[in-house]
């Protein structure tokens, strides 16, 4: 069977590291933002290139407490992409605002640039670019448009620890960067974990509060708070995988390679594009076909997984029923109908992948 990650293989290379370190937490009882924390924190922000990073309970925690920290509130309005994971409009819907979904571009499906602008109202307060299955958004352009309406960026970084666009990493951009630790993330830990980047030491000190119960100094509150915090033994995990991310993204974007390389030549198969510009770091694997349903079958036949990332876009989820009627968003809604998702990690062999190309390959041109 080969799976759409493989989270053991990881497990093995860091257990020899991690062991004794998970040992001393236990030891030490210092669960909650503790020494491996901090030095995570520190660590993080330095191979990012960004001033600060604050950890703190899940990715989206993470969206939730830059939008609040940012401002965000009841009757602003927040462009994001309709092609993501529900979480982005969640934290969007946490703090009572309204996500205003503009169009994927079918290429990258990441948000459509070109289209923000129309999508402009008195109301807008933010934009917030999904960096999906890895690939960056087009940023420059983006934050020209931000700059010049005066409109927050906070790029929802959960799929793209490592890729950067214009030699920045992702999530030291815009105003803030979220990123999620979930397991299957291209850096994840063992239990749930998140983190904000800025370079603004307002926005900085804002979090850190607002992750700890709105408190600067134990038991004293200055604002109403979260708890939401990273433990020492998921910081202990991330300090192990950040050492290795380069080469985990490194072999993912092989890996990928590898499918691409062959996949073009297949009749009615779309690989992921790049654009050269970025660097992608392929939490996915995605690409497009009209026959999404039967290929799936064929590798589940060969004992082969696949998924579909993701098969309804988000202006059509039955918890937003009614409020996006009259909203059409073409791309998005096609790309949800054709896209299908293919197994990848940094561990995946090229053997493994020549098997799974030649089942897609018998199918399409038998
Ligand atoms: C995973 C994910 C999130 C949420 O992260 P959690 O840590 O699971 O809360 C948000 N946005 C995107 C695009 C994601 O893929």
């Amino acid at each position: 069977m080969i799976p759409m990650v493989d989270l053991k293989a990881q497990y093995r290379q860091i257990r020899a590291e991690v062991e004794p370190a998970l040992q001393a937490v236990l030891e030490s009882t210092q669960f909650i933002l503790g020494p491996n924390v901090q030095a995570f924190e520190k660590e993080a922000a330095e191979y990012l290139g960004a001033k600060h990073a604050i950890s703190c309970a899940s990715g989206t925690d993470a969206l939730h407490l830059a939008l609040v920290a940012a401002g965000i509130g009841p009757g602003d309005e927040v462009i994001t992409s309709p092609f993501t994971f529900i979480a982005t409009a969640e934290a969007i819907c946490y703090v009572g605002a309204r996500p205003v979904f503009v169009d994927i571009d079918p290429r990258t499906f990441n948000i459509d640039v070109e289209r923000i602008e129309a999508a402009i109202t008195p109301r807008t307060r933010a934009i917030l670019p999904v960096h999906l299955f890895g690939q960056p958004v087009d940023m420059a352009p983006l934050m020209a448009i931000a700059r010049q309406h005066h409109l927050k960026v906070i790029e929802d970084c959960a799929q793209s620890f490592g890729a950067s666009i214009d030699g920045r990493q992702t999530g030291t951009i815009g105003d803030a960067g979220c990123f999620s630790f979930f397991p299957s993330k291209n850096l994840g830990c063992f239990g749930d974990g998140g983190m904000i980047t800025t370079d603004s030491d307002e926005l900085a000190e804002k979090l850190r509060v607002l992750r700890n119960h709105g408190s600067r100094r134990r038991y004293h509150h200055s604002v109403i708070g979260f708890n939401s915090r990273l433990d020492e033994i998921q910081a202990v995990i991330l300090r192990a995988k950040l050492k290795r991310i380069t080469a985990y993204n490194q072999g993912r974007r092989a890996a990928a390679h590898t499918y691409t390389g062959r996949l073009r030549e297949l009749p009615g198969i779309t690989p992921p594009w790049e654009d050269g510009k970025g660097v992608h770091v392929y939490h996915q694997y995605t690409l497009l076909t009209d026959d999404r349903d039967a290929i799936m079958q064929r590798l589940h036949e060969a004992r082969i997984s696949s998924a579909i990332y993701y098969p309804i876009p988000l202006h059509r989820q039955e918890v937003f029923a009614g409020q996006y009627e009259g909203v059409s968003l073409p791309v998005s809604e096609s790309v949800a109908e054709r896209c299908l998702s293919l197994p990848i990690y940094p561990e995946l062999e090229s053997e493994q992948i020549h098997t799974i190309v030649d089942v897609i390959k018998a199918h399409v041109t038998g």
